[in-house]
């Protein structure tokens, strides 16, 4: 396992920035996540660290040895491709086999190793099928063994999860940070889905048209979001259009549809801004700290072990998120209702979207 740094890393396609200067550090035995939306550069970075493609400009290093154009195979990445890429005329034994048969071991040693991936990935007695005779999570474990056979120094995996159903989804994600964690391995995993990067990784990198706009751990993310691309991007959250009306150091009010919100804290200098607030950190009844604001109810919601209830303040909507039923019980749409938010949950970025 090896540390992976990026200094600096472009990439062009016709003139075109898809990946505009990038810094990475991932370290040794880190699960390390790229999250964007479609097109933001996520593949394209991980391509260049997989040694399938090189920068335009920019530094690649494993551990202190600058890879940037060193092909794969010398490098020690693989990358495991979203469609799996089984050969479909081999077995399970020889795909897995393939890449150790390239480096003409031994047969006694590759039939090891080979037993030794295919009982990691809990696929022991399914040597002899084919690619088709297996369920979609059968082939994706398959692919993650033929990768881990030739011990990496990092595994790569892109959108691994991405044609698998639901239930096996989640059942792969689990499986994936068991390895990842049995083995010790660097692991640099692609997604757009904020829920599958929090769930799965040690830190994120949220990436936005071509730029890493936040790297932390999960909760670093979703509780600290340096901008409103990336608080708007971690899961269902209100980003609501105010303005700064008065400042005093690091503390202001801000205005939104004529409500005033005083204490909170700001360290920019535009006076348009977003106030990101998580639904769960609002509350129907009053507490310590608190700033309220008077609406009255658009919708309620019920979700089971959750209920959503949506405010609307003059324009703008507002959900709340509560697992009270009792308080929710009698609020109806278009009656009033009072939020109440605890100042330290309000947290104010430029406008930037
Ligand atoms: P997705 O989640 O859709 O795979 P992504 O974040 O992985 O998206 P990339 O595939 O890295 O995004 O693409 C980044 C940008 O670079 C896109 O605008 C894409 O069209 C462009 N791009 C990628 N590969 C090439 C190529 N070989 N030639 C030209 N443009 C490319």
């Amino acid at each position: 396992m090896v540390d992976v740094k990026l200094e600096n890393v472009v990439k062009e396609f016709d003139g075109v920035q898809a990946v505009k200067g990038i810094n990475l550090h991932i370290k040794h035995g880190e699960l390390f996540t790229l999250l964007g939306p479609s097109g933001c550069g996520k593949t394209t970075t991980l391509r260049m660290i997989a040694g399938l493609d090189y920068p335009t400009s920019g530094k690649i290093y494993f551990d202190d040895q600058e890879v940037t154009y060193l092909p794969s195979y010398e490098r020690g990445a693989v990358l495991v491709f979203q469609n799996y890429a089984l050969w479909p005329h081999m077995t399970v034994f020889d795909n897995v086999a393939y890449g150790l048969k390239l480096k003409k071991l031994p047969k006694e040693e590759i039939r090891k190793k080979v037993e030794w991936a295919l009982e990691l990935v809990k696929l022991k007695g399914f040597e002899d099928r084919y690619p088709t005779q297996l369920s979609g999570g059968q082939q994706q474990r398959v692919a993650i063994a033929r990768a881990l056979v030739v011990e990496p120094k990092v595994l790569l995996l892109d959108e691994p999860l991405s044609n698998l159903d639901a239930k096996l989804r989640l059942e792969m994600r689990s499986e994936i940070r068991r390895i990842q964690r049995e083995l010790g391995i660097t692991v640099i995993y692609v997604t757009h889905d904020q829920e599958e990067a929090m769930a799965i990784s040690d830190r994120i990198a949220v990436m936005n048209v071509g730029t890493v706009e936040q790297v932390g751990t999960p909760r670093d993310i979703y509780e600290r979001p340096k901008s409103e691309f990336v608080a708007s991007f971690m899961g269902k959250t209100n980003v609501i259009r105010a303005k700064v009306v008065e400042r005093d150091g690091n503390k202001v009010t801000a205005e939104f549809e004529g409500l005033r919100l005083d204490g909170l804290h700001y360290e920019g200098d535009k006076d348009d801004v977003v106030l990101v607030i998580r639904p769960e950190r609002i509350k129907l009844h009053p507490v310590e700290n608190a700033v309220s604001i008077e609406g009255t109810v658009d919708l309620v919601e019920y979700y089971g072990f959750f209920t959503e209830v949506v405010g609307l303040f003059g324009d703008t909507r507002i959900i709340a998120r509560t697992i009270s039923d009792r308080e929710v019980q009698g609020l109806r749409p278009t009656q009033p209702v009072t939020f109440y938010i605890d100042r330290e949950d309000i947290i104010v970025l430029p406008k930037q979207l």
